[in-house]
C-alpha cells in the first residue's frame, strides 16, 4: 500500500501545494469544495455536493459495511509568513493548520480506493469550517451530521498532521485525546456612579474581582484532579474613563473538558462563581455557546489503526498521541459511530518545526503518501473485519 501511495506522490503534492496558495476559511469553501467534488466524481464517486453548506460526500462500493474517511478543507485567517513557492497567494488567510494537506491525503486515498475490488462501501467526509463555527454557532462537522452524512457509518477514521513528529510516525491510542470545548460569555451588573463615592454605586469592578477569583478556583478546587479541564477567561470589557464607575462589565473565556459529566460539573460550578456578584449585591448574566464534544477514539478502532500503522511503517514508528485539550470538531461525527483520529508525523528535517496555527507553519510533503496509505489501509481492513 505504501508502495502505491509513493508512485501518487506527485499528484498529492501537487493537490495539497494547490490548497495551499488557495486557502479558503469556515464554510467559504467554495473553489475548494468544487475541486475535491469534481476529482472524486473523475474517480467514479457518487457525490453529494453542498452537504453542511460547502461539505462534500462521496461514496463508492456496494453493501456491506460503511466506513468513513473524513478531511477537512478550511484554512485559518492568518497572513502566512513562509517565503516558498506555494505560499498563500490569499493575503490573511493561510493552511496554517495542514487541512490543505489532510484534503491532499484523502484525495489520494480515493484514487486509491476506486482501484480496488471493495468488500462494503467508503465514503468520505470532505468537511468545511473545522476551525470555527457559524453564526448559529454550528461547526463543520455538526451542519453534514445534522444532514445526514454519518447515515448508516460503521466506523468514521481521521488524521491530523503533527510537526513535533519525525516523518514515517503516527500516533494513535484509546480514549481522549482532545478536549470538548465552550466558549463562555458573562455580564457582571451593579451600579454605576462618581468614581469619588464609591459607596454610593455597587462597583462591577468589585464584583468581577471575586468572581474571577472563584473561577480560577474552580479547576484547582472543584473538579478531580485526575479529570483534566481548562477554565480559562480571554477578554475582559468595562468602563469609558478613569473617574466614572461603569454600570456593568463583560468577560468572555473558553472552557475545556474530557467528558460530559466533567462539562456538567464545571457549568454548575461557573454559575456558583458567577453567584458571588449577586452575594455582594450585584447580578450577571452568563450563557455558552457550545462548541464541539471531546474527542475519544473509540478502542476498536484505534487499535486497527495501530496494527494497520505497525505493519506499514514497523512497531518502532507507532507512538502514543500528545494529549492535548485543543478542541478538534471530528468529536461531532463520533457521536454517531465509534471511530478515532491519529497524528502523522510530518516535521520538517534541518528546519526550524512551528506549531500548528503558527504564520511559519510547514510540513514535510514527504509524509503524504504515507498518511494516505494508512487511511487506504485501515478503511480496508475495516472491510474485511
Ligand atoms: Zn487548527
Ligand atoms: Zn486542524
Amino acid at each position: 500500500m505504501l508502495k502505491q501511495a509513493h508512485a501518487i506522490s506527485e499528484e498529492l503534492i501537487e493537490w495539497r501545494r494547490d490548497f495551499h496558495m488557495h486557502p479558503e476559511i469556515g464554510f467559504e469553501l467554495h473553489r475548494t469544495s468544487k475541486i475535491v467534488a469534481d476529482e472524486l466524481e473523475k474517480m467514479g464517486y457518487r457525490v453529494r455536493r453542498g452537504v453542511g453548506k460547502t461539505g462534500i460526500v462521496a461514496e463508492i462500493g456496494e453493501g456491506g459495511r460503511v466506513v468513513a474517511i473524513r478531511a477537512d478543507m478550511d484554512a485559518l485567517p492568518i497572513l502566512e509568513q513562509n517565503e516558498v513557492e506555494y505560499a498563500s497567494r490569499i493575503e490573511g488567510a493561510m493552511h496554517a493548520c495542514g487541512h490543505d494537506s489532510h484534503t491532499a491525503m484523502a484525495l489520494g486515498a480515493a484514487l486509491l480506493l476506486s482501484k480496488e475490488q471493495l468488500r462494503g462501501r467508503v465514503r468520505f467526509l470532505f468537511q468545511p469550517c473545522e476551525e470555527t463555527t457559524d453564526e448559529e454557532g454550528k461547526s463543520g462537522a455538526q451542519r453534514m451530521s445534522a444532514e445526514g452524512a454519518m447515515n448508516g457509518v460503521d466506523y468514521v477514521i481521521a488524521q491530523h498532521v503533527d510537526p513535533l513528529k519525525p516523518v514515517g510516525t503516527i500516533g494513535i491510542n484509546a480514549g481522549p485525546s482532545s478536549g470538548g470545548v465552550d466558549s463562555w460569555h458573562g455580564v457582571i451588573t451593579g451600579k454605576g456612579g462618581h468614581g469619588a463615592h464609591p459607596d454610593k454605586t455597587i462597583d462591577p469592578f468589585y464584583l468581577l474581582a471575586h468572581v474571577i477569583f472563584a473561577l480560577n478556583g474552580i479547576v484547582s478546587r472543584r473538579l478531580n484532579p485526575f479529570e483534566p479541564a481548562v477554565v480559562s477567561i480571554g477578554s475582559i470589557h468595562g468602563g469609558l474613563t478613569e473617574n466614572v464607575i461603569p454600570e456593568s462589565v463583560s468577560i468572555t473565556g473558553t472552557l475545556r473538558f474530557t467528558s460530559e459529566e466533567l462539562h456538567q460539573q464545571i457549568h454548575a460550578e461557573m454559575k456558583q462563581a458567577f453567584e458571588v456578584a449577586r452575594a455582594l449585591g450585584g447580578d450577571y448574566e452568563l450563557r455558552y455557546e457550545i462548541g464541539g464534544p471531546p474527542m475519544i477514539n473509540d478502542e476498536t478502532v484505534s487499535q486497527v489503526i495501530e496494527q494497520a500503522g505497525k505493519d506499514l511503517l514497523g512497531a518502532e514508528h507507532v507512538h502514543a498521541i500528545e494529549k492535548t485539550l485543543g478542541a478538534e470538531d471530528f468529536g461531532e461525527f463520533m457521536k454517531h459511530a465509534p471511530g478515532a483520529m491519529f497524528t502523522l508525523g510530518t516535521q520538517k528535517q534541518g528546519h526550524e518545526n512551528y506549531l500548528l496555527h503558527h504564520p511559519k507553519f510547514d510540513l514535510d510533503e514527504r509524509a503524504l503518501p504515507i498518511g494516505t496509505a494508512l487511511l487506504v489501509e485501515t478503511a480496508k481492513r475495516f472491510l474485511a473485519m
